[in-house]
């Protein structure tokens, strides 16, 4: 049980994607981020992200880190919410395929140790993105519109948040230290 959930375990787990500093990306050596979109920055299947999301990215961007969205979404959604935030987007990625986060490292020209990907679920972004050696934040979901098997799937997601949180081995807000 316990290798199971540390499989499954974010380094960081926040209400939102706006919530992730910055300069906690900086201080652990992030070079690039890659987003999910769906319920990560905007509503599940016709969101897109909105001036606080464009606001955020910039903030992440003038740290000099690079940006990019990783997406099992449509190419033409994908491609409307990349140049919303001036990023650039791999739609169609097939997560949790750890070949779906090769192709957005291929992108970002970064090593998988220096990236860190963000997204709102544990069998999808996390998991996938933990196989392949990347940096992992959870968030919870903008929404509560979602696909019928991911409502299945995220009765699954809270156990394994339980059962991290439990063991103590869920880093939250107040792990990201000072801001700056
Ligand atoms: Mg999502």
């Amino acid at each position: 049980m316990a290798g199971f959930l540390e499989a499954l375990k974010p380094d960081l787990y926040l209400p939102s994607l706006l919530d992730l500093d910055p300069a906690w990306l900086v201080r652990r050596g992030v070079k690039a981020l890659i987003s999910d979109l769906d319920n990560t920055m905007a509503a599940w299947k016709n969101g897109y992200p909105d001036s606080a999301c464009v606001s955020f990215f910039d903030r992440v961007k003038a740290k000099g880190i690079a940006c990019c969205i990783l997406s099992n979404a449509p190419a033409w959604r994908v491609r409307k919410a990349a140049e919303i935030l001036d990023i650039p987007g791999v739609p169609n990625a097939g997560k949790p395929r750890r070949a779906a986060f090769h192709r957005a490292l291929q992108v970002l020209g970064t090593t998988a140790r220096e990236t860190c990907v963000v997204g709102d679920q544990i069998f999808t972004d996390v998991w996938g993105a933990k196989r392949s050696g990347l940096m992992t934040v959870l968030v919870v979901p903008f929404g509560t519109r979602e696909f019928i098997w991911t409502k299945l799937v995220r009765h699954v997601e809270r156990a394994v948040l339980r059962g991290l949180a439990e063991r103590g081995l869920l880093e939250t807000l107040s792990s990201q230290g000072g801001r700056g």
